[in-house]
């Protein structure tokens, strides 16, 4: 039994610097994979029962960011962790290249209309801050505009933390050998290839790049409104155990409960 609750531990602290070198991908903080398989199964149920309240009493929109490299886990942990929730109250929305039309509009339009409603856990799988990673390591827009980002995010986030949303945003952390393991282990199976793009191995040659713009984010990004957690997910089954987990304690914390029975339901009604 780890003695320290995830949250605590994988926590962005709000104002600190994040170096992603001095975090091992590997790491899985006294956690064995023998008793991964139930830990993760336990999660599960557990989420499982938090959404079912959540969802049922319709109060709190609770938005999920998932990012990474590409090959850090995002499919997988939608995958293997949201797979808990019930597809009824849990749309997962995946970030692209965005079309002429998003591309018309500032970079949180496409964004803002997929934030969550009431009861409703909405997936981010990529997000708006696409904009300032790869954005940025491809110079998409002037370095004057992408550097004012950091701040127009968080205080779009605070806004709808304000008005109600609960913001938990996960960065998964595999290190390059993990990443050319996966993009090999992608390319050989026949019914994962068609994830492969010749694109990847450019974008794999820009690493350190990568690596400084998520540096950025996650010092300048993570707040006491929608913290950042640092996932280390060399190990899949510790990174599903990790989001279930930290999921599960934010979810926790807003004590979702069944709606109050309407008084005009008796209390020994028997349906013929
Ligand atoms: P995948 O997640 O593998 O399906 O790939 C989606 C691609 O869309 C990635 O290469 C992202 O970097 C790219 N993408 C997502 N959002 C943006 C954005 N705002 N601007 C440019 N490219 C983006
Ligand atoms: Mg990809």
């Amino acid at each position: 039994m780890a003695a320290h609750r995830l949250r605590d531990l994988l926590r962005v602290e709000p104002g600190s610097k994040v170096r992603l070198a001095a975090i091992d991908p590997s790491d899985t903080h006294g956690h064995n994979k023998s008793a991964a398989d139930k830990e993760l199964a336990d999660g599960l149920v557990r989420l499982a029962g938090l959404q079912d309240r959540l969802w049922a009493e319709a109060k709190h929109p609770v938005l999920v960011v998932l990012q990474g490299i590409d090959a850090a886990g995002k499919d997988g942990t939608v995958h293997h962790v949201m797979s808990a929730f019930s597809p009824q109250g849990c749309p997962v929305t995946d970030f692209k290249v965005p079309s002429a039309l998003e591309m018309s509009h500032d970079y949180l339009w496409r964004v803002h209309q997929h934030a969550p409603g009431k009861g409703e856990i909405a997936i981010f799988n990529r997000s708006h801050y696409e904009d300032v990673l790869v954005v940025r390591v491809h110079d998409l827009v002037p370095k004057m505009i992408w550097k004012q980002r950091y701040d127009q995010i968080n205080d779009w986030e605070r806004m709808l933390v304000e008005e109600g949303t609960t913001i938990v945003k996960f960065f998964l952390l595999i290190d390059r050998d993990e990443q050319r393991k996966r993009f090999q282990a992608r390319y050989d199976d026949p019914t994962k290839r068609w994830k492969f793009k010749m694109g990847d191995l450019a974008e794999r040659g820009l690493w350190d790049n990568y690596v400084a713009a998520f540096e950025e984010a996650l010092s300048r990004c993570s707040t006491a409104a929608a913290p950042w957690y640092v996932i280390p997910a060399n190990r899949n089954w510790f990174r599903n155990l990790a989001v279930a987990e930290i999921l599960g304690d934010v979810l926790d914390d807003l004590k979702p409960a069944y709606p109050v029975i309407d008084p005009s339901v008796p209390a020994d009604l028997v349906i013929e």
